[in-house]
């Protein structure tokens, strides 16, 4: 296992700046999620560290190794693509077994990593399959397993769950989350998924236009978003402009305890919708949509002035209609300044 580490490293194609100068480190057996929206600069990030991409400036290390030059074949990372397709001409053992073959692991040593992996990823009876005969759930797992089959030092998963269904991301999910944890690999996760990363990351690095907005774990990224961007792509936030004096937070439409908010003129805080309460409290909104999401209901609300809310509501004790008029508080004891 090693640790990573990124040094001011920049990525320029012509005239496109697609990573600007981030420096990050992955410490040994961690997993570091990277999730950013479409374009950012994941892959970009990810290729670097795997060796299809040179920086146009700074450096890759794994430990003390700088490996800025150094080619793919000859830096043992184990790679799980959206596009890196399976070998069809072998068969799943094949697959899997093929890695080690080139590092040149003896027949017997490799058929039996192989199929202890298969077993892991909970496809032990597939091994004499061909790989197009497999479902993508079980395609995505055998990727995998060819990834882990050469020891990796480091291991990088760019979306390895598109394009499946959302009960078997879930599923896998949990798997993979468990089994990356217990391999203890250092892993780049990359994923424009906040969710996924959020559930199987140690730490989460959240991108925004070739740059790195914020690193932490998934709690404190969520809980204490370093600005407004991670604010909004981390989880839903509702973005008030308030100022808070004399441990009271004054929003405009309604003024509250503070609850430990530092003083500021004019800031903007970061409010999550389950951080309302419903029912009584010196707001007064609309219902104007109620979503349903499965075990959550988020409401739209709009208020006196014309502000918009997100709420999330206890789908059982909050039942609410559209049109409806609610009182609500805001618990400022969560309220994050992200601006000010
Ligand atoms: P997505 O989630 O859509 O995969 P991403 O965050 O992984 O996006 P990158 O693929 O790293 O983003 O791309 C970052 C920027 O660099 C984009 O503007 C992209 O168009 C550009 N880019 C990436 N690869 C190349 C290339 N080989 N040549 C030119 N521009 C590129």
């Amino acid at each position: 296992m090693s640790e990573v580490t990124l040094q001011n490293a920049t990525k320029r194609f012509d005239s496109t700046l697609a990573v600007d100068d981030v420096s990050l480190t992955i410490e040994d057996g961690e997993v570091m999620g990277i999730v950013g929206p479409s374009g950012c600069g994941k892959t970009t990030t990810l290729r670097m560290v795997a060796g299809f991409e040179t920086p146009t400036s700074g450096s890759i290390r794994y430990d003390d190794e700088d490996v800025t030059h150094v080619p793919p074949e000859n830096r043992n990372v184990g790679l799980v693509f959206q596009s890196y397709a399976l070998f069809n001409n072998m068969t799943v053992l094949g697959n899997v077994t093929f890695g080690p073959k080139m590092q040149g692991v003896g027949q017997e040593e490799r058929r039996e990593r192989a199929q202890e992996l298969l077993e892991l990823l909970d496809i032990g009876e597939l091994g004499d399959r061909d790989p197009q005969t497999l479902s993508g759930g079980q395609q995505r797992r055998v990727g995998l397993a060819r990834a882990l089959a050469i020891e990796p030092h480091i291991l990088l998963l760019d979306e390895p769950m598109t394009g499946l269904d959302a009960k078997l991301k879930q599923t896998l999910r949990k798997e993979l989350g468990e089994l990356l944890a217990d391999l203890g690999v250092t892993t780049l996760y990359v994923t424009h998924d906040q969710e996924q990363a959020m559930s199987m990351c140690d730490r989460i690095a959240v991108m925004n236009d070739g740059v790195v907005e914020q690193v932490g774990a998934p709690s404190e990224v969520y809980e204490s978003p370093a600005n407004e961007f991670v604010a909004n792509f981390v989880g839903t936030s509702n973005l008030l402009e308030g100022s808070i004096s004399d441990g009271r937070v004054d929003f405009g439409f309604a003024q509250l305890d503070a609850g430990g908010l530092p003083e500021r003129e004019d800031a903007t805080l970061a409010v999550r919708p389950d951080d309302f309460t419903v029912g009584e409290g010196p707001i007064t909104a609309e219902v104007r949509n109620l979503f349903y999401l499965g075990e959550k209901v988020q409401a739209i609300v709009t208020l006196d002035d014309g502000t918009e809310l997100t709420l999330e509501l206890d789908r059982h004790r909050d039942a609410l209609s559209k049109g409806d008029t609610v009182t609500l508080d805001i618990d400022a004891t969560h309220v994050h300044v992200v601006r000010q």
